[in-house]
């Protein structure tokens, strides 16, 4: 495997050398091998292998610095206080992806953190970013997956863990937080050279490089956030420093996939004024790009700033419009936001599993109205939901509405008591469960019969499950 130090090239101030400290008796328990196939990496290469577990350690290694506004409140200092950054690979596309390793102990950047991270949160961020990646949501990516004996302290004693991801890259909005707030402004003037150079090349030829760059971020973010809320995602932790400033999903902590409707929903459980719920999603986006622009106001004038934040909510707007619209089988009109309006006051008042009930909308034809009328209390208002539905899906005259719908309303989602039985028994040291479900979540559009249980909606007793920032 042939790395890239890209970031590495930045020096001292950006970074700090670091390596993998690897668990005692480590044991690589899975790994992506299709996603390592698009990367070029060989995956029964000895040395590669020793690379990602450690043993072989690199001299560019790095964890990097940044900053960012967590809850509300800016934290002028942070950084990878668990993750090292290994490098970078070429994918067979000629793309680069970052390689990076969570839980692999200490860095200059852990203050009280131990540094590692443990076997439950590590599975539910492998099968978040591949059930994302299949979802069609930018995400990091799960390449490989360690756990081991060393006993890790949260609330209990945890199994130790490490994960290894990728992403396009790793930098984030706390960045040039960071460096904005410490006035370090040569190496703002760096970070945002190399950002543009590495990320945004296309814009270096437009009038402004700097507000095309900004721009493209805003609509990035705009369109993450516009398909988190269509798939009823809830990142959890919408911290500056876990956005990152490609629109990919990073860092996947107390997350959720909403199952009975309630768009105030707070998936993160030390979440108490529910500051990241569900509704607030889209508004947060924008604040915390409010916070990017600032740390741009030595760049563009503030009028340039707030020409660049403008295309953040039509843009969501349009994307989410789209995508709810093949949700439903129907095209963009009028009708779309009426037609969502009274569609969830129903389902808020019925308390229906949000992706259950576009399955079976998706299976739906005017005569088996049951299979959603059996599902409700008031039969009569879903009946009238129904009629409303059917006149504007027919005016519509979409090609194939069912087709499409059956591609876009997933049979399978990373429920939380799904989650929550894979990781019991791989913490029995049985993977069977994990790598099923990981396998339909992995192309949840399709039928697979033979794993119907998989796509039942949650007992009562898994829907009490609470996750926290304790990972
Ligand atoms: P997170 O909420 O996971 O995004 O983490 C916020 C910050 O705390 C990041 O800088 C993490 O690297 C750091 N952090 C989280 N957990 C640990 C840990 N167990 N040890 C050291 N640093 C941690
Ligand atoms: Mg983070």
């Amino acid at each position: 495997m042939r790395l890239q130090h890209r970031f590495a090239q930045l020096g001292n101030e950006f970074s700090a050398h670091t390596h993998i400290q690897p668990l005692q008796e480590q044991r690589l328990v899975e790994i992506n091998k299709l996603h390592a196939q698009h990367l070029a990496i060989d995956v029964t290469d000895a040395q590669t292998l020793s690379i990602l577990s450690g043993e072989t350690t690199l001299s560019d290694s790095l964890s990097m610095v940044y900053a960012g506004h967590q809850f509300g409140g800016f934290t002028p200092q942070l950084g990878d206080g668990r993750g090292v950054l290994l490098g970078e690979v070429i994918a067979q596309d000629g793309s680069y992806h970052d390689l990076h390793v969570k839980g692999s102990g200490q860095t200059p950047f852990s203050r009280q953190g131990d540094g590692r991270a443990v076997l439950r949160s590590s599975i539910r961020e492998y099968l978040a970013c591949e059930a994302m990646a299949a979802l069609g949501i930018p995400t990091s990516r799960a390449l490989a997956l360690y756990d081991s004996q060393q006993a890790v302290y949260r609330e209990r004693p945890e199994i130790g863990a490490m994960l290894i991801r990728t992403a396009q890259t790793h930098i984030r909005f706390g960045h040039f937080e960071y460096f904005f707030a410490h006035k370090k402004t040569t190496e703002l003037q760096r970070l945002i050279d190399f950002t543009l150079e590495n990320y945004f090349p296309h814009c270096l030829n437009t009038e402004q490089p700097i507000k095309a760059m900004l721009i493209e971020v805003v609509e990035r973010t705009a369109r993450m956030i516009a398909k988190w809320q269509a798939v009823g995602f809830q990142h959890g932790v919408m911290n500056t420093d876990n956005f990152s400033i490609l629109g990919e999903t990073i860092d996947y902590g107390p997350f959720g996939f909403m199952e009975d409707f309630n768009d105030r929903w707070i998936s993160n459980h030390s979440d108490h004024d529910g500051r990241y719920a569900f509704h607030r999603q889209p508004g947060i986006g924008l604040w915390n790009l409010n916070c990017l622009m600032h740390a741009f106001s030595g760049h563009l004038t503030r009028d340039d700033l707030i020409e660049v934040l403008k295309h953040y909510e039509p843009c969501l707007q349009d994307h989410y419009d789209t995508l709810m619209a093949q949700k439903l089988g129907i095209k963009v009109d009028e009708s779309l936001e009426p037609l969502l309006e009274k569609l969830f006051a129903l389902l808020r008042r019925e308390k229906l599993d949000y992706s259950f009930f576009f399955r079976s909308l998706s299976h739906l034809t005017p005569n088996n109205p049951e299979l959603l009328l059996d599902e409700v209390i008031d039969r009569e208002a879903m009946s009238q939901w129904l009629d409303y539905y059917w006149s504007v899906r027919n005016k519509s005259q979409v090609a194939n509405a069912q087709h499409m719908m059956l591609c876009v309303n997933p049979k399978f989602v990373l429920r939380n008591y799904l989650a929550h039985e894979v990781i019991t028994a791989a913490e029995k040291g049985n993977y069977l469960p994990f790598r099923q479900l990981l396998a339909v979540l992995s192309s949840p559009f399709e039928e697979h019969p033979e794993s119907n249980s998989l796509a039942m909606r949650s007992p009562e007793w898994g829907k009490d499950l609470e996750v926290s920032c304790s990972s």
